[in-house]
Formats: structure tokens, sequence, C-alpha cells
């Protein structure tokens, strides 16, 4: 299947000169969307992850079925304030000023087998935070999955030594 067919390239947004890549039309063809999941789950079944870890709020689209279909954990990434309990937290730089992630501290298991999951790999910033996070509970990142890899950011240059699948790449 040729996943690109699905996915939406809306210009100039959220600011002029960006192409955002819209993953909406894909999540609303059924058949597409599962298969992408599908080619997710399988990288993630070959790496033996154990467990399912996804940034806000994209990574919950494509984190979440993937958890369901494989009968592994989700565990949700949010940004600060967010969740209830104590958390472990980074901050990471944004275009403009920086941010700061999250995770419930007891959310991991030392040991446990972790795959990262994101909608979308631009600079890398975001899942570097969040394999920061992972790697201080005590987990093992055995893989980091994507839809779409945006090469010419360069972002699996932060990732190197991590195994990276992506299924499109533009
Ligand atoms: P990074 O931290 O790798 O620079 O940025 C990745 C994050 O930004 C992801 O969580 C992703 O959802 C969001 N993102 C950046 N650009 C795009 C885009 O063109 N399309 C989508 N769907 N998400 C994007």
């Amino acid at each position: 299947m040729d996943f690109k067919e699905y996915i939406t390239v809306v210009e100039d947004f959220p600011k002029e000169g960006i192409k955002f890549k819209d993953i909406t039309t894909l999540m609303e063809n059924g058949e597409a969307f599962r298969k992408a999941i599908d080619e997710l789950g399988n990288f993630a079944k070959q790496k033996g992850a154990d467990l399912i870890v996804g940034p806000e709020a994209r990574g919950f689209i494509v984190g979440c079925p993937l958890s369901y279909a494989l009968e592994i954990g989700f565990v949700p990434v949010r940004k600060a304030g967010k969740l209830p309990r104590e958390v472990v937290g980074v901050d990471y730089g944004l275009e403009y000023g920086k941010d700061r992630l999250t995770m419930h501290k007891d959310s991991i298991q030392p040991g446990q087998k972790v795959l990262i999951t994101d909608d979308l790999l631009a600079t890398g910033g975001t899942i570097e935070a969040t394999i920061e996070m992972v790697e201080q509970l005590g987990g093992t990142v055995v893989g980091i999955a994507f839809l779409i890899e945006l090469t010419y950011l360069e972002g699996r240059d932060k990732l190197e030594g991590y195994d990276v699948f992506t299924l499109m790449q533009y």
C-alpha cells in the first residue's frame, strides 16, 4: 500500500514556509490506518516490546491502537502539569523557548522493553526527551517507530544507537 497517498501536505501550516504533514486523512480511512498501525506493530513485535510509550497528542493516536493490538500497556508522555501523580520530567528545546515533558514515575518497571512511538520524526527533540525519561525510570528502549520521517531535518542523528523504524519518508 502506498501510505503517502493518504497523507495531506498542507502548505504554510502552522506558519509560512512549513509543509505540514496531516495524518488525519490517513486516520479517516479505516483500511489504511489499520494497515499503517499493523506495520508499526510488526516492528514492535520483532523488537520484543512489552510496553508502548507515546507523547501527546498524536503519539496517543498511534500508540493506543498499537497497545491494543499487541495487548501490552500504553504509557502517556504529557506536557508539565497534566499528569495527576508523581512524575519525572525533562525540559526540551522548541523552536522558540522551552517546554517540559513528564511521565508518571511508577509507569515503567526496571528492565521493561519499551517501544517509543509518535506520528512524525522532525528534529527528534520530543523523542530525545522521551528516551531520557524512559531510561531514567530503568526502561530499555528496544525501538522507536514513526509513521513519518522528515529526513531533511536529520532527527535520526539525535537518535543514534537506537533502532528507528519509519513507514514514510519525506
Ligand atoms: P520534533 O520534536 O521531532 O522536532 O517534532 C516532532 C513533533 O512535532 C511530533 O510530536 C509531531 O506530532 C509534531 N510535528 C512536527 N511537524 C509535523 C508535521 O508536519 N505533521 C505532523 N502531523 N506533526 C508534526
